[in-house]
């Protein structure tokens, strides 16, 4: 018989007639001839009340208690959507995730998956009930009871879906589907009818609060097509599946993250290994870094700037302390006073000016950009807080993102293709562990650096404006935060496309009287591709230090949450893949 997984968040659960009405949803696809696990979240805003009331008592609530606490909230929802199928003359069973048998490791608050097992589901399911799975919380190897983070319930259902092998997974909350951008901040979005994997995950972590990130990780890699839509309506919503909605459009969707902070490690000495130090110590304490940008050095040192979410940036803090008195570094900086603008689509990797359009967008309305870096499928700026909900309407409309896409449609949300059951058996065992794809290793590309450019806005626009008309694809973009009212950006291109490029930039550095730009004609880009590799906070320093080992020097650095893009001497190329190769033997996909 065919298993639906069908999760109702929090807004969906938020009172009994909410309650009713989900509990309706799921008899129905029962009566369709399906056996249904429904995975609940805590109702209405009952998680922040929980945390509100800790914070209460305590500002350090001990880690272990919290989850205690945070779970009682998945407990009341899914008793009573239980209570609510019998009521309606309906066999249904609630169970916690300990029941279930999420077994997670032992992070509190952010705890991953190791193992779930379907035995007791499937033996309720067999007898006929509606099963009723709390979302969000597991129980690690000492029965003490875990949460996944903020939003978690999503990856609870994904995950048992994969585990389950469902054969749907449907996410019913408060709006119709996925969006563009979050339509509460921007009215004008549009609902995507589809949208892929990789977007979605891009989009996910880039702020778009529809979807935990790490859940898309999951359907990701085990291939489960996840139907987001809405509680209160019989409308299709968004598929998130393989193809994206449109092929040639080179922007799906737009987000924001409203609280960030930056940190720059000023002066830092140019040599191998030096940015371990400081990616071990923030990953050292489980910080999720977000932007990393490094800048090429001049005069030997370098600055290192990345951005982490604002309530973290108190431990950041420490930990950069430490790393200056390491290596000594000139001193370190912060803004936790910035948010993070990003445009995310598959078709940006093959269309020229895209960066470009978004910095110009920007400009237009005097918006400041204080850091960008890009990937194949994502650009992100960093602006002031006060300019992001400006930033964020602007690049939409730059993009016509409100507007159905003209371009070729792809494929239909096709029936799902059941994942080979040896396949997902195998890395089930591996469940929310890193899981690398690739290592690839790209020698064609040579790089320029424009010097202390000033920082204004409409800078990085007018840079590139000059570079796109000249018909230059450019790859990747770095800037750094600005010193002194000056900053340094840096890019790549098509070795062949260099002389070109360096004569645009040259007559913009008289103009804009900086000194001539600086390049490369032959660098090495090394590209680290996978499942989980952001939120895998290790991933970036075991990077460096497998670099560093070999001795091979990182001139720019970009992440995003599929790939960490490095940009190395182009004599380095083969050595740094090899050494990236060993270094991730045990997660290599
Ligand atoms: P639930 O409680 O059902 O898990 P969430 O509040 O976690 O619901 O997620 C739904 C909310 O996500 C929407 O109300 C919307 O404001 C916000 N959101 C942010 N970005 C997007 C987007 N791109 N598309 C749709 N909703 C978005
Ligand atoms: N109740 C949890 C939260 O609010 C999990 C979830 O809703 O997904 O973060
Ligand atoms: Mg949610």
């Amino acid at each position: 018989m065919p298993i639906i997984v069908q999760k109702f968040g929090g807004s969906s659960v938020a009172d009994s007639q909410k309650i009713l009405a989900a509990a309706r949803k799921a008899i129905r696809a029962q009566q369709r001839g399906n056996q249904v696990v429904v995975v609940v979240s805590a109702m209405g805003d009952n998680t922040d009340l929980l945390i509100d009331l800790a914070q209460q008592i305590t500002d350090q609530p001990p880690a272990r208690e919290m989850d205690m606490l945070l779970s009682t909230g998945e407990q009341v929802s899914v008793a009573l959507m239980a209570m609510a199928i019998h009521s309606l003359g309906h066999k249904a069973i609630s169970l916690t995730g300990a029941q279930i048998g999420i077994v997670t490791d032992s992070t509190h608050g952010k705890a991953r998956i190791q193992s779930i097992s379907t035995e007791r589901m499937t033996k309720a399911l067999d007898e006929g009930n509606i099963v009723i799975a709390a979302g969000f919380q597991g129980i690690d190897e000492s029965l003490d009871i875990t949460t996944l983070g903020r939003g978690g319930s999503d990856t609870t259902a994904v995950a048992l879906a994969a585990a389950l092998h469902a054969d749907a997974c449907e996410i019913y909350t408060d709006v119709d589907g996925v969006y563009t951008t979050d339509p509460r901040v921007v009215p004008e979005a549009r609902q995507l009818r589809q949208i892929s994997y990789d977007e979605m995950l891009e989009l996910a972590t880039a702020g778009a609060g529809v979807m935990h990130n790490r859940s898309i990780e999951f359907a990701k890699k085990f291939s489960v097509p996840v139907h987001v839509r809405s509680s209160f309506s019989d409308k299709p919503g968004t598929m998130i599946v393989r193809e994206p909605e449109a092929v040639g459009i080179p922007v799906c969707g737009a987000a924001m993250i409203k609280n960030e902070a930056r940190v720059t490690v000023l002066g830092v000495p140019d040599r191998p290994g030096a940015a371990i130090t400081i990616f071990s110590k923030v990953s050292g304490k489980s910080i999720p870094m977000d932007m990393i940008a490094q800048n090429v050095a001049a005069d030997g040192r370098t600055d290192i700037s990345f951005s982490v979410p604002r309530d973290e940036l108190p431990h950041t803090i420490r930990s950069m302390e430490e790393a200056v008195k390491e290596l000594g570094a000139e001193g370190h900086d912060c803004d936790d006073e910035v948010s993070k603008i990003s445009i995310v689509g598959l078709g940006m990797a093959t269309q020229p000016g895209v960066a470009e359009r978004m910095f110009r967008s920007l400009a237009e309305k005097g918006i400041n950009i204080q850091m960008i870096t890009t990937s194949e499928i994502k650009i992100s700026v960093l602006v002031a807080r006060e300019h992001a909900q400006e930033a964020l309407r602007t690049v939409h409309a730059e993009f016509n993102l409100g507007k159905e896409p003209e371009a070729v449609a792809g494929k239909p949300a096709a029936a799902p293709v059941p994942p080979q059951t040896n396949d997902v058996v195998a890395r089930m065992s591996k469940m929310e562990q890193l899981i690398i794809e690739d290592i690839s290793l790209d020698e064609s590309q040579a790089r320029v650096t424009v010097n202390s450019v000033p920082d204004i806005p409409g800078l990085a626009a007018q840079v590139f404006d000059d570079v796109a008309q000249s018909g230059v694809v450019v790859d990747m973009i770095v800037q750094n935060v600005g010193r002194g009212g000056r900053t340094n950006i840096s890019f790549t291109m098509p070795q062949k496309d260099l002389e070109k490029s360096i004569r645009v930039i040259r007559e913009q550095a008289d103009i804009l009287g900086c000194p001539p730009p600086g390049s490369s004609p032959r660098v090495a880009k090394l590209s680290v591709f996978g499942v989980g590799m952001k939120s895998h906070t290790s991933v970036a320093s075991r990077l460096f230090s497998a670099l560093a080992a070999e001795g091979v020097n990182v001139e720019l650095i970009s992440t995003t949450e599929v790939r960490v893009n490095v940009i190395v001497d182009g004599a380095h190329g083969e050595k740094g893949r090899a050494a990236l190769l060993k270094e991730f033997a045990d997660a290599m996909g």
